[in-house]
């Protein structure tokens, strides 16, 4: 790994000393107090996106809040995790399940990490061939890990029929993935798997669910602007005006 590390440190070096700015291909950002944001990226029509997951830094070890994007990635995030807090990442839980989602969750099972998604996330992967968890939920689900915790909740159909957010009740950490878009969508992204006439009452319920949140963490984009999800709900309100009149 040492090797590896290195022989990154110095290609990036030399990129440097060539004046390109080559991004980064998984950016770790400090979020508040143990929580982490990490972006890998993909593309997309043509074009780069980012996605967004998260870490917490427990004292019974990291969990994870869905996989990197981009499959190079799945190593390296466990590597920097490694390196940065000396703590190995001990559960996994997707929130919904497309690829930037799920993707590493046969990888991270392989390492020995408890893979967690929801009973209706996982009948999605299979019919879509996702990769999948080891463990399924039935319902919305209490977790404690070392001194946090945290709820599932499934808060309607929206972004696909069975996305799910993480609600971290007492940091008041919303945990939105794809259902909740960033500021700066000008619209709700990808659509085939949504459910258009019920997304703004789901979004609704996520507010009533999780009310004013510190931080909500959306599935790609800007992460920082907690009107993401008031955002989110104006354009939901918009398409269903649109289609359903
Ligand atoms: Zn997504």
């Amino acid at each position: 790994m040492r090797t590896i590390i290195l022989t990154i440190a110095f290609i990036s070096s030399l990129t440097n000393i060539f004046g390109q700015t080559e991004k980064s291909e998984l950016t770790i950002s400090h979020l508040t107090g143990d929580f982490y944001i990490y972006t890998t990226y993909n593309t997309y029509k043509g074009n780069q996106i980012s996605a967004n997951g998260m870490y917490l830094v427990t004292n019974h070890g990291v969990v994870m809040f869905d996989t990197p994007w981009d499959t190079t990635q799945f190593q390296p995030l466990l590597d920097s995790i490694k390196l940065r807090h000396n703590k190995n990442v001990m559960l996994c839980i997707a929130t919904d399940f497309h690829a930037d989602r799920t993707g590493g969750l046969e990888y991270y099972r392989k390492q020995g990490i408890k893979t967690y998604t929801t009973k209706q996330i996982d009948e999605f992967c299979v019919k879509k061939g996702m990769k999948r968890a080891e463990f399924l939920i039935h319902t919305d689900t209490s977790f404690t890990i070392g001194q946090y915790t945290f709820q599932t909740y499934f808060p309607g159909q929206g972004h696909t029929a069975v996305n799910i957010v993480v609600w971290f009740k007492k940091e008041k950490i919303l945990y939105g993935g794809c259902l909740i878009k960033s500021v700066d969508d000008d619209d709700l992204g990808y659509l085939g798997d949504a459910n258009v006439k019920d997304y703004a009452t789901t979004i609704k319920n996520v507010q009533q669910k999780c009310p004013n949140p510190k931080f909500v963490i959306v599935g790609h984009g800007d992460w920082t602007n907690i009107n993401s999800l008031g955002h989110t709900l104006i354009m939901a309100q918009q398409l269903k005006k649109k289609n359903y009149r």
